[in-house]
């Protein structure tokens, strides 16, 4: 086997995951993952584990900025104690027309991220700066950005389309949906079984949910931006029009720039509000059900409108796909949240879904419901990383089919 360890970034607004996989076997293995948290504060998380949990850094440095938190991972990954790259993976995030696939990473690319940041402007800005970090870091080992909508791409018009003047569908203005890796990975984990008829869940700080039919994305919850959608951790979800044109005349009268006045508005949607404006407490589920166990109406309140907003969802998909054979839970609150998993599917119970409540308890159950429920439901954990050593292994070949080719062609000549 020759080697090929492959390594994996993924930028979030305050974190950068990474992880080395040995991709040159048959199956790639995880060698070792880390990440970078808490961007922005005086005493952020910074740590790597080995494939058996045994953690090699575990440090609480101060990240004042993501330059600082990226130059930790790519010193440590100099540092001649890990396998260097041979070849780089990148979450993208990013709504521009032209980088819904898979591609190679080049400063053009990287360019063209930059000029449709403002689609996901918690996300892309960071993704641009990792993506031209890593090509001068690691001159040698190409990169590749690996879409987190790719997986919507087959979405039908009547799903993508927003009610608009044509003007804003004109600059790119549409649903495009993310959270495409996970859903692939799930899609991946079922095969050779996928249901005709799915809906998959994935539930983490960030929430959305997708209906697929043979495997194919035919409607998603997120929007243009990750804002859309479900209410999730920091963010509103679909929210009446009308009370972005309140807040923003609110707030005109308050900024000195229309910029200033956009970003005020982008916190209050994007990082203040969810799980986090509704309880006034915390955007961490742990954090509320701890709170809903003390008596906290608007934990409460804030989690209801959560399940509210995911069965209300799942219930439209039902509809959209004429019924359905599987429903998925992923992510964090997905995978490990056993209330929200019951609350959701209660919501559920006039479309058939039964819930076996035992099964549900037991942390690691794969099907949580009942013999007789005409819908399986299950939990899945996303294994997003594999996702994109796959593309990675996958562009890479093709990128040499493409040089061999083009040798040939040359020797012709
Ligand atoms: P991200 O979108 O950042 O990848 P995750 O998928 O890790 O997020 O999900 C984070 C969410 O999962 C948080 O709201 C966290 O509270 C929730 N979560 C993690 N573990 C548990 C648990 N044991 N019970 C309930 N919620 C949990």
């Amino acid at each position: 086997m020759s080697s090929l360890p492959v390594l994996v970034l993924n930028s979030g607004s305050s974190s950068i995951k990474f992880a080395i996989y040995e991709a040159g076997g048959a199956q790639p293995l995880r060698l070792y993952e880390g990440a970078v948290d808490g961007i922005g504060t005086e005493q952020g998380k910074f740590w790597i584990k080995d494939s058996s949990g045994n953690k090699l850094v575990d440090q609480s440095p101060a990240l004042p900025n993501r330059s600082v938190a990226f130059k930790l991972v790519a010193d440590l990954l100099h540092s001649g104690d890990f396998p260097r790259p041979s070849a780089i993976g990148h979450r993208m995030v990013c709504g521009a027309p032209t980088l819904q696939i898979n591609q190679r990473v080049t400063p053009e690319m990287i360019d063209e991220m930059e000029r449709y940041k403002d689609f996901a402007p918690l996300h892309t800005p960071i993704g641009a700066y990792i993506m031209r970090q890593a090509l001068e870091l690691f001159p040698n080992a190409p990169s590749f950005a690996c879409s987190d909508s790719y997986f919507h791409r087959t979405m039908p018009e009547v799903s993508t389309h927003m009610p608009l003047p044509a003007e804003y569908s004109a600059m790119g203005v549409r649903r495009i949906g993310f959270h495409g890796i996970s859903y692939e990975s799930i899609i991946h984990q079922l095969q050779p079984n996928v249901p005709a008829r799915l809906i998959v869940a994935h539930l983490g700080n960030g929430a959305s949910i997708s209906a697929v039919r043979e495997g194919k994305c035919v409607d998603t919850s997120m929007g243009l931006t990750p804002t859309g959608g479900i209410i999730s951790g920091t963010r509103t979800g679909d929210i009446d029009p009308g009370v972005l044109l309140f807040m923003l005349r609110k707030i005109a009268n308050r900024a000195k720039s229309v910029e200033e006045a956009a970003d005020i508005l982008e916190a209050a949607v994007s990082k203040k509000a969810g799980l986090l404006g509704m309880s006034e407490l915390s955007n961490d589920m742990r954090d509320l059900r701890s709170a809903i166990h003390a008596g906290n109406k608007k934990a409460r309140l804030a989690v209801d409108k959560f399940s509210r907003a995911v069965a209300s969802w799942a219930a439209s998909f039902f509809a959209e796909l004429g019924g359905i054979d599987m429903l998925v839970f992923t992510g964090g609150i997905g995978e490990n949240d056993i209330a929200v998993r019951a609350e959701i599917c209660a919501g559920l119970s006039a479309l058939g879904i039964v819930l076996d409540s035992e099964r549900n308890n037991v942390r690691g159950a794969a099907v949580i419901s009942a013999e007789n429920s005409p819908v399986t439901v299950r939990v899945i954990p996303p294994a997003e990383d594999l996702i994109i050593v796959n593309h990675v292994v996958r562009l890479l070949s093709e990128q040499e089919e493409e040089l061999a080719g083009a040798f040939a062609v040359s020797q012709q000549d």
